[in-house]
């Protein structure tokens, strides 16, 4: 790093267009550079293992989960509808979906992190109290194991699916657990944590504060666990483990991915961690074949900011920079990813090879949103709408441009396939999200 060295034009052009809140690509190295962090490829397998050996308990747990013998996973869907929707045409490569938004017990991404650190959680303090002295996971549910878990709490700060998935993970265990929630955190998801038995504590200020509170009330109890969201490598690996199953996916949907069939991803960002793990699986399976790109709101770039902090390209801003700073809100419907200050853990873990960030307005979210409904009949959250504006911002900005030329990709680009993870919605109220349709509609009448 140069601490001293000014911005170039291109940073400075880029962080102009990120203070007027436009849309705006940040395209990074690309996959084409090693990554240097150091988690390794079984570290990631042992979340993978770690989910098998819960599946039969999960399965008893969580009736929804029958079908999939105690798996929580989600369709890998071709869109074409949707593609032509959104105008892009077939010479761009072909249009799919990861259906994370349709992710039994959680309702969202967060089933994967989320799941998988409480999990990790239980299975530390059963092998502690010698629960699984016979290997048998089915054993965990039984009125023994629950009131040893009973003298536990489970602990974090939200601003709603993340509460949601360690809430109803944690209490279904027969832990105790309480979601700290920021003032944005949506009336609904209070009511489905409540209804759970899980203490919600709201407070008046943004996400990180409501995280801040959360870990300092933790702190003085030995027999409770904050699942802290900036800082978790637990969550992290869980996000990482959706890589194993896509890789199948795409496998049996016959798409090649190869030197000369780029597999391009648009993840919606809030801290980083969710696309932040599942780039990292996705980079460990497909190398430099994969790239990965996240989709942040427009008034809550807290990703692409770490990344441009990282590269010395924000002069004056200390080295772990807020929105705030670059004189934004914070504000945005997409209460997901409304986040002020990113994971430094997912920054170090993604940099050397993420693709890019890009942001959206509030109002193409809501598009995408309806587009997806009209066309397709798919069901999700504003948050879940983020990604779809990816391939355009990478085949039609001058950043994308360069990317494509600097990666040697633009002759491939027919052969491509585009991958947006649609990150939540199963749990969103009817009259909630017919609101949100409204609102996609009015803007497409507009
Ligand atoms: C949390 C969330 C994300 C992003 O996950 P982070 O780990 O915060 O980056 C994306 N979409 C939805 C719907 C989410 O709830």
């Amino acid at each position: 790093m140069h601490p001293s060295s000014a911005p170039t034009d291109l940073q400075a052009s880029i962080i102009e267009s990120l203070q007027s809140a436009k849309p705006t690509l940040w395209a990074g190295r690309g996959a084409k550079e090693q990554s240097t962090h150091d988690i390794s490829p079984q570290q990631v397998q042992e979340a993978v293992l770690r989910f098998e050996r819960f599946a039969p308990l999960l399965m008893k747990l969580f009736p929804e989960l029958t079908a999939s013998g105690g798996r929580i996973d989600s369709p890998l869907l071709q869109v074409p509808k949707m593609q032509q929707a959104l105008q892009l045409p077939p010479e761009a490569g072909q249009l799919w979906l990861k259906a994370d938004h349709s992710l039994p017990v959680a309702g969202s991404v967060k089933a994967r992190g989320g799941v998988h650190e409480v999990l990790e959680y239980a299975e530390n303090i059963a092998l502690e109290h010698g629960l699984l002295a016979d290997g048998d996971y089915l054993l965990l549910a039984s009125d023994a194991a629950r009131s040893v878990f009973a003298q536990y709490q489970v602990a974090v700060g939200s601003t709603g699916n993340l509460g949601l998935s360690i809430g109803v993970m944690a209490s279904a265990l027969g832990f105790k657990a309480a979601v700290h929630m920021s003032a944005d955190a949506k009336e609904w998801k209070k009511q489905r944590l409540r209804a759970r038995g899980v203490q919600v504590v709201e407070h008046t200020g943004d996400y990180a504060m409501a995280v801040a509170a959360g870990r300092a009330l933790a702190e003085q109890d030995p027999h409770c666990h904050f699942v802290d969201d900036e800082h978790s490598l637990s969550l992290l690996l869980g996000y990482a483990a959706a890589a194993p199953h896509l890789v199948a996916q795409i496998k049996e949907s016959k798409r090649a991915v190869d030197e000369t069939h780029p597999l391009f991803v648009y993840i919606p960002c809030g801290v980083g961690g969710a696309p932040g793990g599942v780039a990292l699986g996705l980079q460990q399976a497909f190398g430099p074949h994969v790239h990965c790109f996240f989709a942040e709101p427009v008034q809550s770039p807290c990703f692409i900011v770490e990344m441009l902090a990282g590269a010395s390209a924000l002069p004056g801003l200390e080295a772990h920079p807020s929105v705030y700073e670059l004189g934004l809100n914070n504000q945005t419907e997409a209460d997901g990813l409304a986040v002020p200050r990113a994971s430094e853990l997912a920054a170090d873990v993604v940099r050397g090879f993420l693709g890019g960030v890009f942001t959206v307005e509030d109002e193409t979210l809501f598009r995408h949103l309806y587009l997806l409904k009209n066309s397709e009949g798919l069901n999700i959250e504003p948050s879940a709408a983020a990604g779809f504006s990816g391939p355009r911002e990478l085949l039609q900005s001058a950043a994308g441009q360069d990317y494509l030329q600097r990666q040697n990709l633009l002759a491939h680009l027919p052969n491509a396939t585009h991958i947006v993870w649609t990150t939540g919605g199963l749990f969103v109220p009817d009259e909630e999200y017919v609101k949100f349709l409204q609102r996609g509609a009015a803007l497409m009448a507009a």
